[in-house]
């Protein structure tokens, strides 16, 4: 049964080859100084810096520059931008990049008026946000995360070995999203297979819960088939643009709060990835497709009438003559076959993890409820050790 909720997406969203277009008619709507978010270099490479810059000069904006948001941002480099955007005054945060640059200029919206340390209110104890939040819009070029039209933002903190993604309400969420997926054509193939694993993985995480008939899993089922069939296209060939379009709009509502509405949850994947992140700076999708199957065969015997469903309705796996257990296991099966043709990590090792990490690893790891099964610390230890 579908629980009760109040759903609104706030993000406007223009999408496809002419989308920047919109880019005027947006800032019209802010004040006139703008902090430019970007990260280290590849929109420069690509020539979007200068089509954004043109743009926002044409608009008349005072442009403040904020480069080098790294992959997996740090709370070192939110603290920066926090002294810049309180110097400034900016009226809007326009982030130009992936994922990290999006989670970064929602991160830097809620902390840059905010009286206490940021990273301890909002990250550490995961407090509502109740001082000035600066506006963001996002032009994006790396697709997987769902950030461009979520409130979800990941800051990494290195010192203390953890990486924390809190999820912002509706009034931390992009105005407006540019979706031009001939942007993503420069994506290394390593980032976007990862992207790929990344969204996969946000449907998992809202798919494998629960054991009612409810109707945002049929939406799940046909996301993930989508981004099965256009994955296999884009590997063939990086520009086709058919299949980047169709990776790039299942990927935003994979994670844009639509699959979780009325259902619960697990996350327990993402617990564990960002554990990992924060001892390795490992790439997210990476860190993901490193456990998920250690975790999902771990899961799999508390799960199995959905693990036989997801076998069926999403991989085609023929259910004549097979039990539950034997359906989730061809699954899984599949579900690894794609794994590989991806090229995504298959195990932790190979992201640098190594034996003396695993207890840090196990305690940086927020333990779930929604999942088919409560994690205990000790089953951490056990999915990482099948992971290695
Ligand atoms: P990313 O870290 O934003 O970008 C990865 C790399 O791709 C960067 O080196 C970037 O280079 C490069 N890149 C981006 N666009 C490119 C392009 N068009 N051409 C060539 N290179 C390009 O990757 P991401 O996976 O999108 O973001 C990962 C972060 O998001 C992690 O911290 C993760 O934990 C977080 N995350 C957030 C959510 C959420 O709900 N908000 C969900 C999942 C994960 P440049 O720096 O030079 O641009
Ligand atoms: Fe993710």
């Amino acid at each position: 049964m579908l629980g009760n909720f109040t759903y609104c997406n706030p993000t406007r969203v223009h999408f496809g080859e002419k989308a920047l277009e919109a880019l005027s008619g947006e800032l019209a709507g802010y004040g006139g100084k703008v902090l430019l978010a970007y990260g280290g270099g590849s929109i420069k490479k690509s020539g979007l810096y200068q089509q954004v810059v043109d743009i926002l000069n044409r608009c008349g904006k005072e442009v403040f520059e904020l480069p080098g948001v790294m992959p997996n941002p740090t709370v070192e480099k939110l603290y920066e931008g926090c002294r810049i955007a309180r110097e400034h005054d900016v009226d809007l945060i326009l982030a130009v990049g992936g994922g990290s640059v999006c989670d970064y200029a929602k991160a830097l919206s809620v902390s840059a008026w905010c009286a206490q340390d940021p990273w301890e209110k909002y990250y550490l104890r995961m407090e509502d946000v109740d001082n000035r939040i600066i506006p963001v819009g996002c032009v994006l070029t790396m697709v997987g995360t769902g950030s461009e039209m979520n409130g979800g933002s990941v800051i990494t903190n290195h010192r203390q070995k953890r990486k924390i993604g809190h999820v912002f309400g509706s009034n931390v969420m992009p105005k407006f999203t540019i979706l031009n997926p001939t942007y993503t054509f420069t994506v290394p193939m390593k980032q976007m297979v990862a992207g790929i694993y990344d969204a996969f993985n946000h449907i998992c995480e809202q798919y494998f819960s629960g054991t009612d008939d409810n109707t945002t899993d049929y939406i799940a089922e046909g996301l993930m088939k989508s981004l099965i069939v256009s994955s296999r296209a884009a590997l063939r060939n990086p520009e086709d643009y058919e299949a980047r379009s169709n990776i790039m709009w299942a990927a935003t509502w994979a994670l844009n709060t639509l699959l979780a509405m009325g259902k619960s949850t697990d996350w327990e994947v993402h617990m564990i990835g960002q554990s990992i992140g924060a001892y390795t700076d490992a790439t997210h999708g990476m860190t993901l497709s490193a456990v998920s199957l250690a975790y999902y065969r771990f899961i799999m015997e508390y799960g199995l009438p959905k693990f036989a469903r997801f076998a069926v309705n999403v991989w085609g796996v023929d259910p004549r003559g097979k039990d539950d257990r034997a359906l989730a296991q061809a699954g899984l099966e599949a579900m690894e076959a794609w794994m590989k043709e991806l090229g995504v990590a298959m195990n932790i090792r190979d992201l640098g993890v190594t034996e003396d990490m695993l207890e840090g690893i196990a305690d940086g790891t927020f333990l779930l409820s929604g999942g088919y099964r409560e994690l205990t610390r000790a089953d951490v230890i056990q999915i990482l050790k099948a992971s290695m």
